[in-house]
């Protein structure tokens, strides 16, 4: 077994748990590791460390997958993937989850979205890349399911020196496929959706809104597939206009609509959210609810600052579109801005816009996307209602 000795000196985090080792903790490598190739790491004074994958062309040179001697073998992804199913059972998950959240279920790089009977994966590492074969044999005897698809088709692979890609690991199925979430029914397009084509982790969020939409004239945007929107609907709101730039997003929201009966109450329309939002504040117009649930703002730690601008911006707008005790809905999926910066931008908004705000819901995403301490990139969405108030 290649052995990888890290330096003397190394961040408390791979000693208090964290997975990656970076190209500059580690002091010497012994034997010549093959990209992939399983490696084990050892402490500066041979103490053993953990098992893991090794990739030269990644800046992560190692990802850990066991903090023991043991075999990374079919049996062992086999007992890793139904640990993360029982987990989530416990928590009452049934038909639709997050089966795999990577880091966060101890297998770097790999996600699996479980759609009731269908699977969806990625496996974002080279390391964790060659053992696809045995991921879809613990799919298929833990699940017996109905399809298993890949949605390799995204940019990081690249970096890991991997190629985009995407199918079936199964049997061909059609890939539009129909999910039911809190009593509603959503079309999810595995194929072509984005990400692995529906976003799970507000699925729990989603039922936060309930009572304050009750009669009220909603506007959201950012919609995607509608589900907030809908969600809306379901639980009484009178109007709802929805917004996303993607023209198929905007389809696939009104067939949604249509799909759960609220065709008459529910609107989509293609257009961009930082011009409606600017224009339509300018204008006056009122709503008794906003909802905002834009994109990551920012991949990287260098270009926060433009993430926290947009933030401010789209919140500040939308405050000034809420009716005197209406409510905001608001989100931020990246982990780079995290719960006070967030926090803050929204309370810098309030101010600019002249309004007071109430905390009413302040949550991360759903907890089939466990959040585990010390891992500081599975803490990455945060979801907040607040009450709006005129100054
Ligand atoms: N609320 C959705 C997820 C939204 S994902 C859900 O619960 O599933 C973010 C969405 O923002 C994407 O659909 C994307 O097309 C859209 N988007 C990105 N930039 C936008 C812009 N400037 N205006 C409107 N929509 C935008």
């Amino acid at each position: 077994m290649i052995k990888v000795v890290l330096n003397r000196k190394i961040a408390q985090r791979i000693a208090n748990g964290h997975p990656w080792i970076y190209n500059n903790e580690v002091d010497k490598i012994i034997g010549e590791p093959n990209p992939g190739d399983i490696v084990d790491v050892f402490y500066y004074d041979y103490k053993f460390c953990g098992r893991g994958y090794y990739n030269p062309k990644s800046q992560i040179l190692v990802r850990l997958l066991t903090r023991k001697k043991e075999d990374i073998n079919e049996l062992f992804f086999y007992n890793k993937i139904l640990q993360a199913w029982q987990y989530r059972q416990k928590l009452g998950y049934v038909e639709n989850c997050r089966l795999v959240f990577g880091e966060a279920d101890e297998l770097p790089a790999l996600i699996i979205d479980k759609f009731n009977d269908y699977f969806v994966f990625q496996t974002l590492s080279l390391g964790i890349d060659q053992y696809k074969n045995f991921i879809v044999n613990a799919i298929e005897k833990i699940f017996n399911p109905k399809g298993i698809y890949e949605r390799n088709d995204v940019p990081v692979r690249e970096l890991e020196g991997l190629p985009l890609q995407k199918g079936f690991l199964s049997n061909p199925f059609d890939t539009n496929i129909i999910i039911n979430e809190n009593g509603l029914k959503f079309h999810v397009d595995i194929e072509n959706g984005q990400k692995t084509g529906y976003f799970l982790d507000q699925q729990d969020n989603r039922k936060a809104i309930q009572h304050i939409v009750k009669g009220a004239d909603v506007l959201g945007a950012f919609t995607y597939t509608g589900t907030f929107e809908i969600h809306a609907a379901h639980y009484g709101a009178k109007t709802v206009y929805g917004i996303d730039i993607s023209e198929n997003a905007v389809a696939q929201a009104n067939k949604n609509a249509t799909l759960n009966g609220y065709e008459n109450i529910c609107k989509f329309e293609a257009m961009n959210a930082f011009d409606v939002l600017k224009n339509w504040s300018k204008e006056g117009k009122k709503y008794d609810v906003v909802m905002l649930d834009p994109p990551a703002f920012t991949k990287s730690r260098a270009t926060i600052q433009k993430a926290v601008t947009g933030y401010k911006e789209i919140n500040l707008r939308g405050m000034k579109l809420i009716n005197d005790g209406g409510f905001l809905v608001t989100s931020s999926c990246t982990n780079l801005v995290d719960p006070e910066l967030f926090l803050h931008t929204i309370q810098q908004a309030a101010r600019d816009a002249k309004k007071k705000i109430k905390q009413v819901v302040f949550n991360a995403q759903s907890s089939d996307h466990p959040i585990v301490w010390g891992l500081e990139n599975t803490n990455y969405l945060k979801f907040l209602i607040v009450e709006v108030r005129d100054l």
